[in-house]
């Protein structure tokens, strides 16, 4: 009788899950999550990334029971965890996802060592976590691709692969777990009012309406602020709630499908290079030797949505209040630090990860890097100017309105341009001034990039 652990790590989900369904064939499957107290501890551990993570879990150890299964949790490191769970249960085999990050690498890594010490097999398996592997899609002569277009061209070649069942009825062994701790055992501060819920459950059912009805909006709506009309998967994908090849496989040619499915394949962007570069979390990814200004006072007001730019400050306190910011929203507010403001872009990457519940290394920082023109942008030194954008992306003020309520009955043009606002007026609403001119930022940064 084989026993093999199926170590669930990003890939929350009974569907569509090469690690379980593999691990699932033999005769007796221990599904195991570590709560990794290396993890927890770090910037990762934030309020509203445990507390969805604990809603994922919860279904999932729903979706085994329903199965004859249950999840085993564990708590401290990963690999001496399934180390220990190997003696106790004469486990021949352990399944986990490939990863990208530094750590996960390392983690990896540390486990095959390990298991092969203690004739255990690990399976390693590919296109858990993403729609196609890093690695797959290279062009000749390097380990990754540095430019999204021919990434794109080439990903599109590419053959995906078949979407897998969940299993029918699984065979767990006697073993110890702990049960799941509430989110106060994890970690310290408060959740976002309206954070999403985590798990499969919601992840699928989110994935059913999206596909049934909102997708075909989404290649005229995506940039449209006050429309929010994209599919806010991003943390069930993230956390593998639901999975990205099943996404892909399952969109049909329709230009709105097509379109969602591009966004897909920026998310196998990023995390091919930061597979191929784990430095580039933290380092720049291409430097230009930016001396980047310090300010707490300025980065302060961006953090909490105060910076007078009503469109700054709208994603910001979405980000506040939500745990989660439009893209558009990300891309204005991101750029607003770095370029307007010219701080570094790791103390924004730093403050997006304390909230976001989808953040990620991967996506967070090398979109990080993308805006600041240190990453894989080919025009690094585009600067979104927040009056230009929001006329854009918020023409009716309608996203203002709704996260900047003191400022709610203005005139839509008073809303988009805070020049257009009476400082009298501003005052008596207790709406900050702003706390920079646009032209001059616009000088500073082009003549600190060399181009003033
Ligand atoms: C500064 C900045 C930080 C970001 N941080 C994160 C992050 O931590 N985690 C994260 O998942 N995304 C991040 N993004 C990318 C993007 O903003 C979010 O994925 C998107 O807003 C999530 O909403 P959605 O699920 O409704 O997206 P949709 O528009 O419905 O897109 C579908 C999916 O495609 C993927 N996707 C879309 N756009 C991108 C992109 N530019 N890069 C990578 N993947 C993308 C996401 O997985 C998303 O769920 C960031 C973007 C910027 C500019």
């Amino acid at each position: 009788m084989t026993t093999a652990i199926s170590l669930f790590t990003r890939d929350l989900r009974v569907h569509d899950n090469p690690v379980l369904h593999h691990a699932a064939r033999a005769a007796n499957v221990v599904p195991l999550f570590v709560l990794d107290e290396a993890v927890l501890s770090g910037a990762f551990g934030s309020p509203n990334r445990v507390s969805f993570l604990l809603d994922s879990l919860a279904d999932l150890n729903r979706s085994l029971e329903s199965r004859g299964g249950r999840l085993v949790i564990r708590r401290g490191d990963p690999v001496a965890e399934v180390c220990q769970l190997v003696s106790e249960t004469g486990a021949e085999e352990v399944h986990v996802a490939r990863d990208v990050s530094g750590y996960a690498q390392k983690r990896e890594d540390r486990l095959r060592l390990e298991l092969s010490a203690r004739h255990c097999v690990l399976h390693v398996h590919e296109a858990v976590i993403t729609t196609q592997p890093p690695g797959a899609v290279v062009p000749s002569g390097n380990d990754h691709f540095a430019v999204f277009t021919p990434y794109f061209r080439r990903w599109c070649e590419q053959q995906t692969r078949a979407v897998l069942p969940a299993p029918d009825v699984l065979r767990v062994p006697e073993v110890q777990g702990r049960p799941l701790p509430g989110r106060r055992a994890l970690c310290d501060g408060e959740v976002s009012p309206r954070v999403l819920r985590g798990g499969e459950s919601e992840g699928r059912e989110r994935m059913r309406e999206w596909s049934a009805a909102t997708v075909c909006e989404y290649v005229h709506a995506h940039d449209d602020l006050a429309a929010d009309a994209t599919s806010r998967l991003s943390p069930y994908l993230h956390f593998g709630c639901v999975s990205s090849t099943e996404l892909v496989v399952n969109a049909g040619p329709s230009e709105g499908e097509q379109a969602f499915v591009r966004q897909l394949a920026w998310r196998d962007f990023h995390h091919q290079v930061l597979a191929a570069r784990p430095a580039s979390s933290e380092r720049d990814y291409r430097t230009r030797h930016d001396q980047w200004r310090e300010d707490p006072g300025a980065l302060h007001a961006w953090q909490r949505g105060s910076t007078g730019y009503p469109i700054v400050d709208a994603g910001m306190r979405q980000l506040q209040a939500e745990g989660w910011m439009h893209n558009r929203a990300r891309l204005i507010t991101a750029s607003f630090l770095t370029k307007t403001l010219y701080l570094d872009w790791r103390l924004g990457a730093a403050h997006f990860l304390d909230l976001l519940v989808d953040g990620d290394i991967a996506n967070n920082n090398l979109n990080w890097q993308w805006v600041a023109g240190t990453g894989t942008d080919t025009r690094p030194n585009r600067v979104l100017n927040p009056v230009r954008q929001a006329g854009r992306y918020d023409p009716g003020g309608d996203y203002v309105r709704f996260h900047v309520p003191e400022l709610a009955d203005l005139p839509t043009e008073q809303l988009l341009d805070p020049d257009r606002l009476q400082p009298t007026e501003r005052r008596r609403r207790g709406y900050p001034a702003p706390i920079v001119d646009l032209a001059e930022a616009r000088e500073r940064f082009m003549s600190a990039r060399g181009r003033g």
